[in-house]
């Protein structure tokens, strides 16, 4: 996985945000076109394709399971040679070009897909206004600013795992509350609980987690989800309630930043899911081509 970050380069033509069904069909329309561009996900390509038992309504594959077609959409890029980067973008700071975070990282393109998908559940209470006032979503990135404090590590995910183990070397207590089964590798100076959140607590900076039956006392909240809540992401796009506003072309409210699949709202499915960021990567490449010959 480092062997692959460190590749990065300063700036790419075209940014392309997730790794499910639509970011994937984003890619290989962008490959076909020959664009210089990254294709960006977590460690697991999508873990909502792999979910799905059995898919009846992919064209020309009847009753496929959503295991095995994920497998032949990764083979497909393999055979393509896209290389998606296992990297989650963080931040998305408005351009053209825009500038894409992640841990350790930072990057920029010229145009951007976000195929993100939808983040699961609500934010916790609390979570929105004390964001960036203890509440984080990057253990690692922030951590030196934790160092001697207590934090604790909200995870949907094994990868918070590896954000808790890197924390307990910086913090004195690093509480971690797992919202997934099996928590295989966490150091023993973690201390697990396994209550559900009811809220973040705090006025100006972070206080307290509420679980209910327990407080704990920390001054930082990080939150490892496998979907950012778009509005953290990056701010200031224009939404049709929860989903990213976008016209036929797949264009948001900013010049250059496009979004397609699931991120785009209803219905959801893998086929508009593809649609969408095959069309996307299309529009993008146009748009691409625009900047380099504009019209006068
Ligand atoms: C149990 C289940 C069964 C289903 N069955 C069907 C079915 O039978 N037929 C059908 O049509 N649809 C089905 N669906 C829906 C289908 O899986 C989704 O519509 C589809 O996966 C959406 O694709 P997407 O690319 O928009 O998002 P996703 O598949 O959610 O992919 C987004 C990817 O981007 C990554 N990502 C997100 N944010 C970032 C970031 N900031 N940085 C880097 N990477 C990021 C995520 O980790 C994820 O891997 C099912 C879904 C579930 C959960």
């Amino acid at each position: 996985m480092s062997e692959d970050i460190q590749t990065l380069k300063h700036h790419y033509e075209l940014a392309i945000v997730g790794c499910g069904p639509a970011g994937m069909a984003a890619a290989l329309n962008a490959k076909i076109r020959k664009r210089d561009f990254i294709i960006l996900g977590t460690e697991f390509c999508s873990p909502k394709l792999s979910k799905a038992p059995q898919v009846d309504n992919w064209l020309g594959f009847p009753e496929i399971g959503g295991e095995e077609l994920r497998q032949r959409f990764l083979n497909h890029l393999q055979e393509m040679e896209i290389k998606i980067i296992p990297l989650q973008v963080t931040n998305i700071y408005p351009g053209p070009p825009y500038t894409l975070v992640g841990k350790d990282q930072s990057f920029e393109a010229d145009a951007v897909i976000l195929a993100t998908g939808v983040s699961a559940g609500k934010l916790f209470p609390g979570e929105a206004e004390l964001l960036g006032r203890g509440v984080g979503y990057c253990a690692t990135c922030d951590g030196p600013l934790y160092k001697n404090k207590q934090v604790a590590i909200i995870s949907y995910n094994s990868e918070g795992e590896d954000e808790a183990n890197f924390m307990a070397d910086i913090c004195a207590k690093v509480y971690f509350i797992p919202y997934y089964s099996q928590v295989l590798r966490l150091d023993p100076r973690i201390e697990v609980k396994n209550g559900k959140v009811k809220g973040i607590v705090g006025t100006e900076t972070v206080k307290q987690l509420d679980l209910g039956e327990e407080q704990l006392s920390v001054e930082g909240v990080f939150i490892i989800r496998d979907t950012l809540p778009v509005e953290q992401l990056i701010s200031g796009l224009e939404m049709d309630d929860a989903a990213i506003k976008v016209n036929h072309k797949l264009e948001t409210s900013m010049t250059g930043l496009y979004a397609a699949g699931d991120c785009t709202g209803q219905p959801f499915q893998l086929i508009k899911a593809a649609g969408e960021g095959g069309t996307a990567a299309l529009h993008a490449v146009k748009y691409l081509d625009s900047l380099k010959s504009p019209a006068s």
